[in-house]
């Protein structure tokens, strides 16, 4: 098992990183689950999660007479709404949840975005536990205390900061992940080598397929070293008012424009807009002469050989790159006026620019859709 602390004062946790955590939570999270004596234990978990994994959870936790309440979430992205909070807080209302109780989350982003928004706001606040069952969860969503639900305006555009306690990141359960999602989280892997750790890339390019193949030797670690970079820069900026936290973009304000035109479906992931994204932003950066063109299509290859999409002119959109940019202009993290983008200085080294000009992004795009 590996460990790595996410510094906050006063709000510190701890994400464990390990095959098995799941058969093991009476142990790991005993703190927070020892209160629950002589009534059920919430779990909120994604169905597919509960159905796959839950029965771990179940019988670590009957080792100590304690049983589950399960609260059943739909899978995707439609959960993260009005209705589902709604429903999710009456019922943990209803279990007499208080502020000093933790409630388990048991899924991918979907579930713990939304239990972690509905836990900031029960009673002006109460604790929660990450149990992340994806692999973009357990390098991303689960760590760093961003929640939402998203709106009829947009995605993630209703939500809070709030800290889990805990992060049980089980590497087991991502044997049963389909290897698209699987492809989709490792996209946010990169990301963190290529915004930050050169050498980190490498080793994600030369150890991608034993990664998909959950080969736990090599997947604890990776996960563990994203993780450990994501709680640096959370413990430096945790409300994302620096520049820090808004280096873990890249690639997303590309993508999102991407995700936004494709209608936020199975038809583009967000892992493989993310993809798409830091091709573009290494391409924009080669562009402006940041990096060489060579670098950018080492990037794009090594995407590419881990079997994420790389060409935005194979998605068939029906738009120009002026659309695009329009989406852009309208991505939540624009402020001021000017839409701040995450470039490449160099491979492992992100900044964020902010003098892109749209027209110049929009003219790039239509090179790109060619
Ligand atoms: P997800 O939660 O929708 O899960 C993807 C799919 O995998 C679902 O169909 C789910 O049922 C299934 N699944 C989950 N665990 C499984 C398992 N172990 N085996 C088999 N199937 C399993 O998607 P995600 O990619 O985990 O998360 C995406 C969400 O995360 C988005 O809503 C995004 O906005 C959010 N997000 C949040 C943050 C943050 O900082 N809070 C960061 C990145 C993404
Ligand atoms: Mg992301």
């Amino acid at each position: 098992m590996a460990v790595v602390n996410v510094a906050l004062a006063g709000r510190s946790y701890e994400v464990r990183v390990g095959a098995g955590l799941l058969d093991d939570a009476i142990v790991q999270a005993r703190e927070f689950i020892a209160p629950w004596s002589g009534r059920k234990v919430p779990v909120v978990a994604d169905a597919n999660a509960r159905r796959l994994h839950g029965d771990r959870l179940t019988q670590s936790l009957a080792t100590n007479g304690h049983a589950i309440d399960w609260y059943e979430v739909s899978p995707g992205e439609g959960s993260k709404s009005w209705a589902e909070l709604e429903r999710l807080t009456d019922w943990l209302l209803a279990r007499g949840v208080t502020r000093s109780d933790h409630v388990f989350a048991l899924g991918g982003g979907v579930v713990g975005d939304l239990v972690g928004f509905a836990c900031a706001i029960l009673k002006r606040g109460c604790g929660f536990v990450q149990l992340p069952t994806t692999l973009l969860a357990q390098v991303d969503s689960s760590v760093g205390g961003k929640t939402a639900i998203n709106a009829s305006a947009g995605k993630n555009l209703i939500g809070a900061f709030h800290q889990p306690s805990l992060v049980l990141a089980d590497t087991a359960c991502l044997a049963t992940l389909p290897q698209r999602e699987m492809r989709a989280g490792l996209a946010e892997v990169f990301k963190y080598g290529l915004l930050g750790d050169a050498e980190f890339f490498a080793r994600v390019d030369q150890d991608s397929a034993a990664i998909l193949a959950c080969d736990n030797a090599v997947l604890e670690p990776v996960i563990a070293h994203c993780v450990g970079m994501k709680a640096r820069i959370v413990a430096e900026d945790e409300r994302e008012t620096k520049d820090a936290r808004a280096l873990l973009n890249l690639g997303h304000t590309f993508g999102h424009a991407l995700e936004a035109e494709t209608g936020f479906g199975d038809r583009l992931l967000h892992g493989e807009a993310v993809a798409l994204g830091m091709v573009l932003a290494a391409r924009f950066s080669a562009r402006r002469d940041l990096i060489s063109l060579a670098d950018a299509e080492s990037v794009t290859e090594a995407l590419a050989r881990a079997g994420l999409p790389t060409e935005i002119s194979a998605l068939g959109l029906d738009c120009d790159g002026t659309v695009l940019a329009d989406h852009m202009r309208h991505d939540k993290k624009a402020g001021g006026g000017t839409v701040p983008f995450i470039l490449l200085r160099a491979l492992g080294e992100a900044y964020v620019a902010r003098d892109v000009e749209l027209a110049d992004v929009a003219a790039f795009m239509d090179e790109q859709l060619q």
